[in-house]
């Protein structure tokens, strides 16, 4: 990226949820949103990494602003049961904010009475493992049709729903750049009303700026590592021949 406040870092983060702040907005959560004031919604989506949502969230503690977290529980890509997965979850309470589902309803079928089920199932995984209650969710990568359901899912509100997205503004940092625009240009927030921004930590999280495949090239090296990691704690034979230190976590619970 060659414009230096087009950047996403954890600096640039910090400035546009200060400039919201300034331009007088409060930051709330979905049930707390009015859209006649100048209400800001936080909403990150959590489609790849776990790990790189704890400094965002730590930025929004410092600041004092509170941000729903969408976790996914079938993804490839991460496990929010594990031990390090469930960690940065309780984490993410401790620090004050909210967590919602993030559900992919390209797993099922999309009608309406097996979204419900599934969604409530899913919810109800979470709320036994988090021990808290889930009162909100987010269609990942939805399709047409599931954007702006006027009514619930799973007896809860979502946010597609035309009350978070078509009736106030909605802002996303897709793939990693402001490809529909950037959020402080968005017309809604040039008069001062109320907006959900989206936002995915995994493009944010460092100190200096990377185009959008650089980061997912050291998302993948990170894996890489935790995975090797991983295998060392639970084969000897490979912890032996590659050298791996084993997972520390692990050996010290053993
Ligand atoms: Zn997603």
């Amino acid at each position: 990226m060659t414009n230096k406040s087009e950047e996403f870092t954890f600096q640039s983060y910090s400035y546009l949820i200060n400039e919201f702040l300034n331009l007088g907005y409060s930051v709330v959560n979905f049930s707390a949103m009015n859209p006649l004031k100048q209400h800001l919604i936080l909403r990150h989506d959590i489609d790849m990494s776990l790990e790189a949502a704890l400094p965002i969230a730590e930025i929004e503690k410092n600041i004092g602003v509170k941000a729903t977290y969408f976790i996914l529980l079938r993804s490839d890509l991460y496990n929010p049961f594990s031990e390090t997965g469930l960690k940065i979850l309780k984490r993410l309470y401790d620090l004050g904010h909210e967590i919602g589902l993030h559900f992919d309803a390209s797993l099922y079928s999309e009608n309406i009475s097996v979204m419900n089920n599934k969604a409530n199932i899913e919810c109800e995984l979470l709320e036994r493992i988090l021990e808290r209650k889930i009162n909100v969710i987010s269609f990942h990568r939805p399709s047409p049709r599931l954007l702006n359901i006027e009514g619930p899912l799973s007896g809860r509100i979502h946010t597609y729903q035309p009350k978070f997205f078509k009736n106030i503004g909605y802002c996303s940092d897709s793939r990693g750049g402001w490809y529909y625009g950037h959020p402080l240009k968005h017309s809604s927030v040039l008069s001062l009303k109320a907006i959900q921004l989206l936002t995915h930590p995994i493009w944010w999280s460092r100190n200096i700026g990377l185009d959008p495949i650089e980061v997912l090239d050291d998302f993948r090296e990170k894996k890489d590592k935790l995975i090797a990691k991983t295998i060392s704690s639970n084969c000897d034979p490979y912890r032996n021949s590659r050298g791996e230190k084993p997972d520390s976590l692990r050996e010290k619970n053993r």
